[in-house]
């Protein structure tokens, strides 16, 4: 497993004026969700905007949660202790093992465009639609306004297929859409949701029964 997270950066001088977004983490993160699976679904078509959250004194725009889903016939599901927090199931998979490979969540708080009453919700996105908004909110110079509750563009997410055929397309709005920016008061920090505490004897035990069940 890759081990490179940049872990919490000195404290910040505390200010008043809002926190800046963190680029390096937003980039590291973007590269931790590759290109993605399509478990998630969502409606047809959406229009959203995505709200960074506060964490540590810096903004940021998504946190990753990871669940492995049928680790062994008796366990439908268990929550991963996490990408950077040596996992034994994720260790499981690395060795081969397939039915411990990690599922991957982009926990983001966001606003449905299309809503009347704007409310933020929390958007369970898979890589493959975090990803690319990513990539948009990456590239500053080409969208320089997208963390802007007045002048930024929503993001158009399209789904199709079902099942194991779902595909996602993103596309950046040509038009701008603003929401409250009051409503960055009651955005979640995801990443403390990202970061509570897991049921580390139970993973521990059961990845210690897979592998004294493994063949190899
Ligand atoms: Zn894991």
């Amino acid at each position: 497993m890759k081990k490179d997270r940049t872990t919490k950066s000195s404290k910040s001088q505390p200010s008043k004026s809002r926190p800046s977004l963190d680029f390096s983490d937003l980039i590291n993160r973007r590269k931790k969700i590759g290109a993605g699976g399509n478990r998630f679904s969502i409606e047809d078509v959406a229009k959203i905007r995505v709200l960074p959250f506060e964490h540590d004194g810096k903004l940021q725009v998504f946190a990753i949660e990871q669940t492995h889903f049928n680790p062994s016939p008796d366990v439908k599901a268990i929550t991963c202790l996490g990408p950077d927090r040596n996992c034994p199931l994720c260790d499981l998979y690395a060795e081969g093992v397939e039915s411990c490979k990690p599922s991957v969540r982009c926990l983001c708080n966001i606003v449905d465009m299309d809503d009347p009453k704007q409310a933020v919700q929390l958007y369970q996105a898979p890589p493959s639609v975090m990803g690319p908004m990513a990539d948009v909110l990456i590239d500053v110079d080409e969208h320089p306004d997208m963390m802007d509750p007045k002048k930024g563009k929503p993001f158009i997410v399209k789904k199709t297929g079902s099942g194991k055929n779902t595909r996602y397309t993103v596309q950046v709005s040509g038009k701008p859409a603003s929401y409250d920016p009051k409503l960055l008061e009651s955005v979640t920090d995801l990443q403390a949701v990202a970061d509570r505490p897991k049921d580390v004897v139970a993973i521990n035990e059961l990845a210690d029964r897979i592998r004294a069940n493994s063949t190899f």
